[in-house]
């Protein structure tokens, strides 16, 4: 993209932002929902919930749509989730994955195959594969590429959501969900639709029934293991 674009881009955003938009978050914020996305270019972070509000949304987009980082003493939640929770008041975070993830693709060639990256994008691959290795070994038979990956789009969601669960640092009134964005019509014929794979760790029809009955005619799964 030439800068002179970009920056016509703004000049569109700001004149459709007038200026009282701001107002009320000059200050702070204080975001109810965090989002966990992955920064590929067709997951459409604020316009999937239609955010157009300033402080609403705490928006986190890394590949793979991961919740952790890696230190120097093991993988923790990352500072990039974690802020809004400790320091803005935010008591809901949801994970979402997306239909066709190339770093979940990446990191299933990786444990089969393997694969030859940068670093930075090894490390990314590398915390992702800690978590999805035995959802590899525990995939339905029988299934083509493109559903094997879209099976482990769900399981890496329901991974990340339960390092937030199990997490001493997260508040315990945080309440997760995981949910996939489907831009290819895996789910349904609605682009776009975001699937409800888990809350809070519960991840099939009848406990969704059980515990948030509201919910249950969203909860949508294609690998339920
Ligand atoms: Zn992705």
């Amino acid at each position: 993209m030439e800068l002179h674009e970009l920056l016509e881009r703004n000049d569109r955003h700001v004149s459709e932002f007038s200026n009282d938009r701001f107002d009320a978050v000059q200050d702070g914020q204080s975001p109810e929902l965090v989002t966990v996305c992955c920064s590929d270019s067709r997951v459409l972070q604020d316009e999937l919930l239609t955010n157009e509000t300033p402080g609403d949304v705490f928006t986190v987009g890394v590949i793979g749509n991961r919740v952790c980082e890696r230190t120097d003493d093991g993988a923790t939640i990352s500072g990039d989730v974690l802020y809004p929770l400790v320091h803005a008041g935010t008591t809901t975070a949801a994970v979402i994955g997306h239909t066709g993830c190339g770093a979940v693709t990446a990191t299933y060639q990786d444990l089969t195959d393997g694969v030859d990256e940068p670093d930075g994008i090894q490390y990314a691959i590398d915390l992702l594969k800690d978590r999805l290795a035995p959802g590899v070994d525990a995939l339905p038979d029988g299934l083509d590429e493109e559903s094997t990956i879209n099976h482990l789009v769900e399981y890496n969601v329901d991974r990340q959501v339960e390092l937030l669960l199990e997490s001493d640092v997260v508040p315990d009134d945080v309440s997760v969900a995981g949910l996939v964005y489907d831009f290819q019509n895996v789910y349904s014929d609605e682009r776009g639709r975001l699937q409800l794979i888990n809350v809070d760790g519960s991840r099939t029809a009848d406990a969704i029934e059980r515990n948030e009955p509201a919910l249950s005619d969203r909860f949508t799964r294609l690998w339920s293991y």
